[in-house]
């Protein structure tokens, strides 16, 4: 390491995010990222993820505080054809899930998803694969026209589309806080949520608890 190299190594330690303060009143700049929380992703569905219903409860309430501000509220959704290449009847690595207009691809009707959100729907076309919220869709555009420079993520799964939704919203830009209680791990193998969540904070993810989020007052741009 060269001395010049040393010396801003130093001036920009490694972000610590679960020692560093958050400040988590919401702001005029806050958006809410539900990343695809589909019936086919919860117990009974067809790619289940453990405890995947859990994270609605606590999403609700997350919605609720972002809905009394106002605050802008984005859902992404996997919404496949038939013939998709993430298919394991396609040589992909997946069970057949979230076939666009089945069941298995609506939102659970537990989630109480205000007609004001914003609905993006990604891997839609056979050839192309979408982890992420921002991946074919208009979500960073969107963002951008709003004015929201921070996001609020929570959703399915962590080791999956979460986690690459988190790190293009960093690579954006973004300043992203991920919901704790409100993600949950496929753990395709074991360990695979822990590692996904130690690469988002490492990646600047900041990481709060719902009950966390300040309603009590909202702050405007400096
Ligand atoms: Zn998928």
């Amino acid at each position: 390491m060269t001395k010049r190299a040393f010396k801003l190594h130093q001036q920009m330690p490694m972000q610590l995010p679960l020692q560093a303060p958050l400040q988590t009143h919401l702001q005029t700049q806050d958006a809410l990222l539900i990343v695809d929380v589909q019936n086919d992703f919860l117990p009974g569905g067809r790619l289940a993820v453990p405890q995947g219903d859990a994270v609605i409860p606590v999403l609700n309430h997350t919605i609720d505080l972002f809905a009394g501000h106002a605050l802008p509220i984005y859902a992404s959704r996997d919404w496949h054809p038939p013939d998709h290449c993430s298919f394991q009847t396609h040589g992909g690595p997946w069970p057949v899930h979230c076939v666009a207009g089945s069941h298995g691809a609506d939102f659970p009707a537990a989630l109480a998803l205000p007609r004001s959100a914003s609905i993006l729907s990604k891997a839609t076309a056979a050839q192309e694969e979408a982890y992420s919220a921002f991946a074919g869709t208009d979500l960073a555009s969107q963002l951008h026209a709003q004015g929201i420079t921070r996001l609020f993520i929570g959703g399915l799964a962590t080791d999956y589309c979460v986690r690459r939704s988190v790190e293009d919203a960093l690579s954006l830009g973004f300043t992203v806080l991920l919901v704790q209680d409100a993600i949950r791990a496929v753990e395709l193998h074991p360990g695979d949520g822990k590692a996904a969540l130690d690469a988002m904070l490492e990646q600047g993810a900041g990481l709060v608890q719902w009950r966390d989020i300040d309603p009590s007052r909202m702050e405007g741009p400096d």
